[in-house]
Order: C-alpha cells, then structure tokens, then sequence
C-alpha cells in the first residue's frame, strides 16, 4: 500500500484532534498490518506521532543525553542496572519508561516498588532529577506523543499490534520526541517477547534504526533472547530486589547481568564516553551508587523497601533429569494474570522465583521454582520442561 507522507501526517493530526474518526484510523492501520508500509512512509508516521504533542529540548544540561528501550520481556529487569552503571561512566542517561504491556513487565512498576519513589515527572522535574542524579527513569507525560497513546490505546483493541512498522513508529515517536541525542535499543526475541522470531526482530531493529538516523540521533541496536525469563524472578518487587542484588555484588541472575551491562556498553559507545569499563562501575559499588542517587533524587527511600518473602507454593521436579527449558512465556502469563486478579495494593509483590535454570541436573521431588501468585489457579507446571534421558541424575 502506498499513503504519501503529507496524507500520513493529516491523518495523524485529524486523529489526535478528534477529526478522524476511529473507524477510519481503524481501517488505515489494518492496511499496514495487512500488507506494510515503505520505510518512508514508516518514518513519516513516526515523525507525525513525534511531533503531535510537547518535545523535551535537554540544551543546558550536559551531554550527549542518552535514552534505552528494550522492547519487553519477561524479568527484563536490564534498565533498573544499565541506566546507574551508565551513569556511573559517566553518560548522562534520561529514560522514558512504561507499564506492563500483555505478558511482560514495565520498569515503572518496578521501580514504585520503592516506597516514596515518584516516576510521574514534569518534564522540569525530569530534567532537574538528571541533572542532580546524572540519571532519572520517568514515565511518559501524557503531552509527550499523544497520537502514539491513542493509535496504541486503538491498536491494543483491535488486535493490530504485531506489525514492524507500526511498533517501529510506536517506539521510536516516543523516544524522539523526548529527545535524546542517543538511543540504545535492546530488541528482544523468543517466546516471552512480542516478536518471537529472529530474523523479524532484526527486521525490527534495522527499521528502528533507520528512523532514528533519519531523525538526527546516534543509534545501537541489541538483539537478545526472551526465551527465558531474563532474571531468577518475574514480578515487580521481586525483579527490583534482583536488580539490588546484582548492584550489590550479592548474587541475581548470570543472564541479566550479561545483558545488563551489553545494554550499558552499547549507553556507553553511543554517547562516546571515555570510561568504557561498565564491569568495573558495577563491580567496585559506583552503579549501586548512583541507583541509591538517583532513586532519592526521584523522592525513593530505598531503606524501605521491604526485601523479606513469605514462603511462597513451590512447583517440584515430576522426574529426575536435566532441565531442558524454563518457558518464558507462560511464567509472564500467570505473574500477568494474577496482577490482573489482585487488589491494587497487593500488585506488587506478586511473583515467581525461579530456583534452577536451563542445564541444571535435578532430582525428582527439588523444588523448580517459588511462587506467590494470590488465591488464582496458575499454569506454571508446564513451564519447565525436564529431559530425563539426558544425563539424568541417580
Ligand atoms: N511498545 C511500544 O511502545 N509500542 C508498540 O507498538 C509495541 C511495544
């Protein structure tokens, strides 16, 4: 299909003031998702989703500023680790986050774990929270791409949300408009993310790529796999005790520390900061320190929050073998369920805690995973899959 820019931008601004009606942006966008749009096309989408609301303009304070995105996960806890231990070298890091989205997590959620800690920002609190802290992780203002929110409340629907192009524009009208010199993004892909396959994801990022070249900003893009919950644990406070962990020296999963710091290099190098060794700035405590900053400057008393768990239902081993894989996705599913389920204030502390990981040898009977999912049948039996052919254990 073929819609000239111009016709592209008039049809995002007569959205966004109410002129078009649903129906028609309905019938547009099932076009995209049917058949695909050129890249021209993408980018003048994103452009017109960019620009349909407030920009943030970061001249005056130091940079180059630099923004990530992963496109979701499961136990993606990767930004509560790399925006501190980018900082900690040095980059000046403002990162717009989310909510949970379907299956997956939102940072935002994770990071009001914090008792006190706010997220909703003016943009002025954003700018002087990156300037006292070196990094701020805020959510979105609504003034921020309000043609993104509607298209997405629309998209989500009408089921129209699996199309390249059009979470290309998505993701990239919000990062552009609150404008970032430099944008990392981690594309994610496998069972627990939006784009199961490789090759579309890397279709995802060359897209995401290109609009923002086009658009004047540094670009790096990351490929990683959700096939397995990134971090030991899934739920929101449990993933931000995690990410405590992992800044602490005090354990957390070998996978999200991986990514974690492949995310913040890539911070790194995009905005050419001359301290280049992340490992260092999470190992010698300078990330968990600017974590501890950052989280006060945002009004967060990190002291308070609780790190204690009741003992949660165990799934046990159903026969001795070698673990063949630990599901993603339907993991996020259940923790996504049962936040659903809940009262608001029990949302939280919802979770799975995984005790062993793909490769590891266990006895029929040993405890697989924790959870604490509220009174709600859960599906997580199947989530691991145990291979009692291979090397399995007497
Ligand atoms: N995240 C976004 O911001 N937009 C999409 O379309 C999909 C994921």
């Amino acid at each position: 299909m073929t819609t000239p820019p111009p016709e592209i931008e008039a049809l995002v601004r007569g959205y966004t003031r109410g002129d078009v009606s649903d129906d028609a942006m309905e019938r547009w966008l099932r076009a995209v998702y049917d058949r695909g749009i050129s890249l021209d096309e993408t980018f003048a989408l994103t452009m017109a989703m960019a620009t349909s609301g407030e920009t943030i303009d970061w001249s005056g304070v130091r940079g180059p500023i630099v923004d990530k995105h992963s496109t979701g996960g499961v136990g993606d806890a990767v930004t509560l680790i790399a925006v501190p231990v980018a900082a900690a070298c040095g980059v000046t890091v403002a990162k717009l986050s989310g909510r949970a989205l379907g299956h997956t997590g939102g940072t935002i959620d994770k990071l009001e774990c914090v008792p006190g800690l706010r997220t909703e920002l003016s943009v002025a609190e954003f700018k002087a929270v990156v300037e006292r802290a070196g990094c701020a992780v805020a959510a979105a203002t609504a003034d921020l791409a309000p043609a993104d929110k509607k298209m997405y409340a629309l998209r989500h629907r009408t089921g129209l949300i699996a199309s390249i192009p059009l979470i290309a524009a998505s993701v990239m009208s919000k990062k552009i408009a609150a404008g970032a010199d430099a944008i990392v993004l981690d594309v994610k892909h496998g069972s627990g993310a939006f784009i199961p396959s490789v090759d579309e994801a890397r279709a995802l990022a060359d897209a995401m790529r290109e609009i923002g070249l086009r658009a004047g900003r540094v670009v790096e893009t990351l490929l990683t796999s959700m096939d397995e919950p990134l971090a030991d644990s899934v739920g929101d406070a449990l993933e931000l005790d995690e990410a405590l962990s992992v800044m602490e020296g005090r354990g957390g999963s070998r996978a999200l520390r991986d990514v974690a710091l492949a995310v913040a290099a890539a911070m790194v190098k995009a905005a050419g900061a001359q301290q280049r060794d992340v490992r260092q700035a999470l190992d010698d405590g300078r990330a968990f320190e600017k974590f501890r900053a950052m989280a006060a400057a945002q009004g967060g008393r990190l002291e308070a929050f609780d790190r204690s768990w009741p003992s949660g239902s165990v799934v046990r081993a159903a026969a001795s073998g070698r673990i063949a894989r630990i599901d993603a996705r339907p993991i996020g599913e259940a923790v996504a369920d049962a936040k659903r389920a809940a009262r608001p204030d029990a949302v939280s502390r919802l979770g799975v805690r995984l005790h062993r990981r793909s490769g590891d040898l266990v006895r029929e009977g040993e405890p697989l995973l924790t959870y604490w999912l509220g009174t709600g049948k859960t599906r997580l039996d199947d989530a691991v899959t145990i291979d009692p052919g291979r090397g399995a254990v007497a």
